[in-house]
Order: C-alpha cells, then sequence, then structure tokens
C-alpha cells in the first residue's frame, strides 16, 4: 500500500536498489545503516546510522516512527541485526520480509573447501599458504594471528588491527572483474581464495578467477538467520509486500 513507511535494514547494494523501487512504486522508505562503515554508499530516500539498542530499541523505533514493515536486506552475514528485526517486528505486530541474495554454488572445475566460520577457516590452510582473504575486516585477525601463512587480504576500509609482515592490505570497493581478480592471484603468489559465501554479482569474480588457476577456495557457509519471508530480487520484495500490507 503506497504511502506506508517502510523501514530497510541496509547496508548491501540490494538495500539500496531496494530504496530506489520502493520510493518509485509511492512509498515512503527509511533506510536504517549501522554506521560502522565511514565512508558509505547511501541510498535515496531517508536514512538513518547508528544501531537502535537491540530489540527492545527496534520496538521503541517502529512505534515511534510509524513504520508499517521492516524489509530486513541487511548482508547474509549479519545475524544480529536479523534476529532482533524478528523479535521486534513480532512484538510489534509489524510485517517483516528478508530480501536476501542466493548463495553462490560450485561449478564443474571448483575445489572448494566449506567452512562453518572465519576462525575454522584460517584453520583450514596449511603452513605456507599464500592466502587471498576476502572477507571484511571484522575477523580478518584469525588469519593475521597464524605466523605460518601470509598472503593479500582486502576490504572496503582497514581493520582495527595491525597487518603483520608477510600481509598485503588491499583496500578497494567492489564490484571487481575477473582480469582483476586473476592478476591479484597471480601477481601475489595466491596458492589458496579464502571467501565467505556473500553471493551475488559485485565480488563472484574471484571465485571464476580460482576456477581459472586451478586454486583451492576456503568458502565460509552463511549462518543461520531466522526463518521469516525471504525474497531473492528487489522486483519480487515489491510484489510481496504490497500482498503482506492489504488490510
Ligand atoms: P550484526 O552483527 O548483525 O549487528 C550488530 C549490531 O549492529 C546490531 O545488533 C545493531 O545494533 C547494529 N546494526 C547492524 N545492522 C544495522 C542496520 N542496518 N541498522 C542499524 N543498526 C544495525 O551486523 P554486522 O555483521 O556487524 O553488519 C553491520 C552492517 O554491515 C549491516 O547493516 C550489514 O548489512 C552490513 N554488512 C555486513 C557484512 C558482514 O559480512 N557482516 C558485509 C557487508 C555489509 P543494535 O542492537 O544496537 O540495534
Amino acid at each position: 500500500m503506497p504511502g506506508k513507511r517502510i523501514l530497510i535494514l541496509g547496508g548491501t547494494g540490494e538495500a539500496r536498489s531496494l530504496a530506489a523501487a520502493l520510493l518509485a512504486a509511492g512509498y515512503d522508505a527509511v533506510t536504517s545503516l549501522a554506521g560502522v562503515t565511514g565512508d558509505p554508499l547511501l541510498p535515496v530516500g531517508n536514512v538513518r546510522r547508528g544501531g537502535f539498542g537491540g530489540s527492545d530499541g527496534l520496538s521503541a523505533y517502529l512505534r515511534g516512527a510509524g513504520i508499517a514493515a521492516i524489509i530486513d536486506a541487511t548482508h547474509p552475514f549479519a545475524t544480529q541485526i536479523s534476529r532482533n528485526a524478528e523479535v521486534a517486528a513480532a512484538a510489534s505486530d509489524v510485517a517483516l520480509l528478508r530480501l536476501e541474495r542466493p548463495a553462490w554454488e560450485p561449478q564443474a572445475g571448483d575445489n572448494w573447501t566449506i567452512a562453518l566460520s572465519a576462525s575454522s577457516a584460517a584453520l583450514a590452510l596449511l603452513p605456507g599458504a599464500r592466502a587471498f582473504v576476502t572477507i571484511g575486516r571484522k575477523e580478518v585477525g584469525e588469519f593475521f594471528r597464524r605466523a605460518d601463512i601470509s598472503g593479500v587480504a582486502r576490504m572496503i576500509e582497514a581493520p582495527g588491527v595491525d597487518v603483520p609482515p608477510g600481509w598485503r592490505l588491499i583496500l578497494q570497493r567492489p564490484p571487481f572483474s575477473l582480469e582483476h581478480e586473476v592478476s591479484i592471484m597471480a601477481a601475489h603468489h595466491i596458492t589458496h581464495v579464502v571467501a565467505k559465501n556473500s553471493g551475488g554479482g559485485e565480488t563472484e569474480a574471484k571465485l571464476a578467477a580460482a576456477r581459472q588457476l586451478g586454486l583451492p577456495v576456503i568458502m565460509i557457509a552463511r549462518p543461520v538467520k531466522p526463518e521469516v519471508t525471504s525474497v531473492a530480487t528487489v522486483g519480487v520484495a515489491i510484489d510481496t509486500l504490497a500482498g503482506m500490507l492489504l488490510p
């Protein structure tokens, strides 16, 4: 029902596309960002930044701002905010929909080891490995702690930990092309690629590059999120939302 105020839990490219689509469909959209990135790409429409203060704080925000529905478009690896959204939506009788891109699947020629966490991914690397670690800044310290491995860590903003000798930090924002990924892996004598199963097209080229170069991938599996109504595309999200808001 256009005109209603929708809270987008953001921090992803999908959330930015969703904000534009909701506005175009006549909704009043406000995107919430965690505020952890210093220079985030901003969506169109209203934006608020910073945590709500747990599920109770989110419930209070929903009431105060007159939110009719939440669309959780956070990253597949952001678990706490999705749990808070489920609790607050139920407590406040507000509709909740998740927009989540499908996970990547291994293809012919891939050599993936599935790890359940960043720490187990770090432990899966053999001594002497040259790793291309592409998991963001939060947990990269798990790899830096291993004195017997080295490599390249790529993220958007620098981590809050020291980069040990043997490691090269690359600060870059996606999207990345296949040629770019192949050249990084070749130039730095990479033996293993470490990735989170984020899904989506912007960072997928590293998997094709690993396939092309015959490199193994340590793939960190997605954490479990609450079971809520979920869709994979912005267009389906708009249609599903309309149904959820019918009187
Ligand atoms: P998280 O562990 O699920 O959340 C930690 C706390 O940060 C939440 O309890 C909440 O604080 C606050 N928070 C998280 N997302 C928020 C949002 N969109 N708006 C307002 N508060 C938010 O989240 P995370 O893994 O640190 O990710 C933080 C943000 O970065 C998310 O918006 C996510 O979409 C984005 N991101 C994450 C990753 C990743 O790999 N984790 C990758 C790319 C982008 P309160 O309890 O105080 O409300």
